[in-house]
Parts: structure tokens; C-alpha cells; sequence
């Protein structure tokens, strides 16, 4: 057989795939890397990885096959071309998507003879083959494990099970995290600085506040999955007030009101369903029942 066990492909080279070429490169891991953008290909090639030529050629050069894409649509104008070639591999595909397309993404390559594996990147391109670095994977069990070892190099790997749809919902659940964190930081930074208050000015408060959020979530699990959410502490009544003056005090100096919205709406809804006297946890039931 001419494939390299050990060697993988990299195809999507944008800053994740490139970190990624590096983080295998560097564990003594043969890359063949091939990108629609030719050239971004030229410092991981002069680093020691292989360009393939063509789609084909990169598919055939190894048994895993590791996309790194803005979106899915990117793997079916990139895999579309290749034919045959994808028949006998392992795509593991680390790039954003819903988890109805990923599903849709494992039929369409069983179908070619192919087997998906999904994942999701929970690292910035700086991190990824350092220690906090993780990725939830998921997929067939055999696909996964016959390079896990390959694919600890990108960071520690989280697998999730058989549904392709799984590793995509854990990844864009974290990733709402993520994006809303920042919008709503930048919230915080646009009232103090109708102020004329520096950013830099009031980045202790905010990273303090920032790494508090962590110790309210135990408890939050614990109400979620028992179902129980006592407000003596910080009811739902009272939340919706502070989420009322949010807006009141976003509106009346002039800057967006999107995100401050959408809270207080969440909490007018859960009070106008009695929930009032209960915990702000009880927002929970207007999301899963909007
Ligand atoms: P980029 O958008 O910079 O790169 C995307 C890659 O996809 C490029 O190689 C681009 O090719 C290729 N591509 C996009 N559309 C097409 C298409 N239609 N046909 C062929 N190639 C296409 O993304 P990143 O490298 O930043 O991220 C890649 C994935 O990793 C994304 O899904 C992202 O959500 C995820 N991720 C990124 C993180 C980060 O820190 N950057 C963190 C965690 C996850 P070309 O060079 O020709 O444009």
C-alpha cells in the first residue's frame, strides 16, 4: 500500500489549517496540504509539508484527510472535484457548520466510500497543539480511533459518539458562548465610553466580571437538571427589573439596544409565565419553549 499510516492531509489553509500543518509537521508527521489559494501554501511547504497539485492528489496521498473550512459548502466544491479519490478515507472535517448539514455531510461521503469524522476546534489558530487546546470529534468509533493518536497532535480529543451532528452542537453551543461574550463585553466598553471612559480604563472591572460568570454555573446545572429553580436568592422579578434598566440606560445615551433587548425580553416572558417569584434559571424554559 502506498498511503503513510502516520501521514495525514491538510486541505484549507487559512490560519486554523496552517497552525494545524505546523502542530503535525512538528510531531514528525508527513503533511501533504493542498488549498484553493495556491500560495498560502508556500511557508508550510518550505516548513517541510507536500503540495499536491490537485484535489485528487491530495486525497490520495493519505488515508486521513483533514479539512479546515469557512463552512461545509467549502468541502463540497473542494471534494466534488475529486471524484473517486475519497473512496477508503477518513475525512475528518474541523470546520463550522449546523449539525443537520454535517449529518447530510456523512451520507453524502458514505456514499463515495468515505467515512466522516466531525469536529469541532475549541482553540484560537495560536493554540491549537498547545494544552488548553481541545476538540470535540464525532462519528464512526473505528474512523475516530484509527487516528486519534494522529489528531491528539491538534489538542486533546473530546469524542462525543456516532451522530455526526453531535461534535457540531457542542462546538456551536460553546461557540454562542464565545460570540455572545465578546458582543456583550463590547456592550460594556460602548456605555462606559459614552462616559469618555477608556476602554483600558475599565478592563480590571471587566475581566473580574468576566471570570466570575464561571462560579454561577455549577449551580445553574444543578437547577437545569433538577429541574428546581428557587428564587431566594436572585428571582426572576427582580432580574427583570436590573434588565429593564440596562435598556432604559443603553437607550437614553444613544447606543445599540439589540442585545440588552433580547435579555429583557427573556425575562418579560418568563415572568408573564409566572415564573416571577422563581430563579432567573427559569429562563430556561422560554428558550427550550419560545
Ligand atoms: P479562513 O476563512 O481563514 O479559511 C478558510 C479556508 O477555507 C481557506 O483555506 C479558504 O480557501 C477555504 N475556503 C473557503 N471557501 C471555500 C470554497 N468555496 N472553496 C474552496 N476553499 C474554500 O478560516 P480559518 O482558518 O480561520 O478557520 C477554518 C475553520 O476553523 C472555520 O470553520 C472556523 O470556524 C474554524 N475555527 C477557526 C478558529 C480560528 O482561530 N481561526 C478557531 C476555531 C475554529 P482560500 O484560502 O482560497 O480562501
Amino acid at each position: 500500500m502506498s498511503t503513510n499510516p502516520s501521514g495525514v492531509t491538510v486541505i484549507g489553509l487559512g490560519p486554523m489549517g496552517q497552525a494545524m500543518v505546523r502542530s503535525f509537521l512538528a510531531a514528525g508527521h508527513p503533511v501533504t496540504v493542498w488549498n484553493r489559494t495556491a500560495s498560502r501554501a508556500d511557508d508550510l511547504v518550505a516548513a517541510g509539508a507536500t503540495r499536491a497539485a490537485t484535489v485528487v492528489d491530495a486525497v490520495a496521498a493519505n488515508r486521513l484527510v483533514v479539512l479546515s473550512l469557512t463552512d461545509y459548502r467549502a468541502m463540497y466544491d473542494i471534494l466534488g472535484d475529486a471524484g473517486g479519490a475519497v473512496a477508503g478515507r477518513v475525512v475528518v472535517n474541523l470546520s463550522s457548520d449546523t449539525p443537520d448539514v454535517t449529518r447530510e455531510a456523512g451520507r453524502w461521503l458514505a456514499e463515495r466510500g468515505a467515512q466522516l469524522v466531525t469536529g469541532g476546534v475549541m482553540a484560537p489558530a495560536p493554540l491549537v497543539g498547545k494544552d488548553p487546546a481541545f476538540v470535540f470529534y464525532s462519528g464512526p468509533r473505528e474512523a475516530f480511533d484509527a487516528h486519534a493518536d494522529t489528531l491528539a497532535v491538534i489538542g486533546r480529543t473530546e469524542y462525543l459518539g456516532a451522530d455526526h451532528g453531535l461534535a457540531q452542537l457542542y462546538y456551536q453551543a460553546q461557540l454562542q458562548v464565545f460570540l455572545t461574550s465578546l458582543a456583550t463585553h463590547l456592550q460594556t466598553f460602548a456605555m462606559i465610553g459614552a462616559a469618555g471612559v477608556p476602554a483600558r480604563e475599565f478592563l480590571p472591572y471587566a475581566v473580574q466580571n468576566a471570570n466570575d460568570i464561571a462560579m454561577y454555573l455549577e449551580e445553574t446545572a444543578k437547577a437545569i437538571d433538577e429541574d428546581d429553580h428557587p428564587g431566594d436568592l436572585a428571582n426572576a422579578t427582580m432580574m427583570g427589573a436590573t434588565a429593564d434598566h440596562i435598556v432604559g440606560t443603553v437607550r437614553s445615551i444613544g447606543i445599540d439596544s439589540a442585545l440588552p433587548d433580547a435579555v429583557k425580553s427573556l425575562y418579560d416572558r418568563a415572568i408573564e409565565r409566572g415564573h416571577g417569584r422563581d430563579s432567573w434559571t427559569s429562563l430556561i424554559e422560554v428558550m427550550r419553549k419560545p
